[in-house]
């Protein structure tokens, strides 16, 4: 959080206790009388301005940088870049594993994680939400809207019905037809296997050498009901630090998570590693803690200049780079 926000806050909530009010009423009010929402940090532009890139996760990365670089030369800044290809990829019912046509929990829910960040250190995160298309827009209003950086469940929920987000089904004819036949073959296990999770992580530089990222997923298929991954936790699933780069991770969530694995990846960079030795040791201090057979857990990171690095602990995953005039979809190395 910028130094301003955290003061604007502390003076928000030192006056609410004067005032008497709720908690409830006090969201309300930083909400209306938060002018710092319109004159975000983000908006300032840094001294030099650089080549934009956009890097995101799977197949799906593709369709998600086009879309981001369409926000760019639409006027929209980094983090309209990562909303951009977040809505794309959120609303595909063909996909199994973000937004409408994610697969469901053990007990048929679809359950949505996600999160943003920007290069000023500003975070805002849903998690276990129902019912809502786009989770990685209500977790940037939960970043530049209230005082808070995560909501979850019934309360996130509620906040997207204050904001008139529509509600919307989630699980699809295909994802049911697929939840039924693991329930048939699963006895109804609460296994977590490591197909089927497909999270998408984004990570964009816009010309103003502005970073930002998001993350959104529906989760380990079949996973049990309230179980949250790492993707909307800041410093697991996605972190971003301005000065230095970017990460996101992909893969089994409980892994990322015992690690803070993205938090690791822009650390080691801070400390000097390039984006491709980052990811490596990451991935290698899961390899080292845990039986790896059949885990599976990806990093990709964009650093502050545009440096690009990406490494898995098996073979198969594949990013998306885009930088302006060329794009491509790369394999990550592995082991
Ligand atoms: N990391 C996500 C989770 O554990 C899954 C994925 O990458 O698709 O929820």
């Amino acid at each position: 959080m910028s130094k301003s926000r955290r003061i604007f806050l502390q003076e928000a909530a030192l006056v609410a206790g004067a005032l008497g009010l709720g908690p409830a009423a006090w969201a309300r009010f930083t909400r209306s009388a938060n002018p710092s929402a319109k004159v975000h940090p983000f908006d300032i532009p840094t001294p030099e301005a650089t080549t934009p890139a956009m890097v995101s996760t799977w197949n799906h990365g593709m369709l998600a940088n086009d879309a981001g670089f369409e926000a760019l030369r639409s006027g929209g800044n980094a983090l309209d870049m990562i909303e951009a290809g977040a809505l794309l990829v959120e609303s595909d019912a063909e996909g199994l594993s973000v937004g409408v046509g994610g697969l469901p929990d053990r007990d048929g829910h679809v359950t949505l994680d996600a999160c943003i960040m920007d290069h000023t250190g500003n975070a805002g995160s849903v998690c276990f939400v129902q019912g809502i298309e786009h989770p990685l827009s209500l977790a940037r209003h939960v970043m530049e809207n209230t005082p808070h950086v995560m909501l979850s469940g019934a309360g996130a929920e509620q906040y997207a019905r204050e904001l008139g987000i529509p509600t919307r089904e989630l699980l699809t004819p295909k994802a049911e037809k697929a939840w039924n036949k693991w329930r048939e073959e699963s006895n109804y296990a609460p296994v977590i296997n490591r197909e089927n999770h497909d999270t998408i992580g984004l990570l964009a530089l816009d010309d103003q050498g502005r970073l930002a990222g998001g993350c959104t997923t529906s989760g380990v298929a079949y996973k049990m009901h309230g179980r949250v991954g790492d993707s909307p936790i800041i410093g697991a699933g996605l972190y971003v630090d301005g000065e230095f780069g970017g990460a996101t991770a992909t893969g089994l969530g409980e892994a990322v998570m015992r690690t803070v694995g993205s938090f690791l990846v822009v650390e080691l960079m801070r400390n000097g590693a390039s984006p491709q030795e980052a990811c490596e040791e990451a991935v290698h201090r899961i390899m080292k803690r845990m039986p790896t057979d059949d885990l599976q857990v990806g990093y990709l990171d964009l650093g502050k200049n545009g440096g690009v690095g990406a490494h898995a602990i098996h073979g198969g995953f594949n990013y998306a780079h885009h930088h302006g005039t060329q794009s491509a979809l790369i394999d990550a190395t592995h082991g």
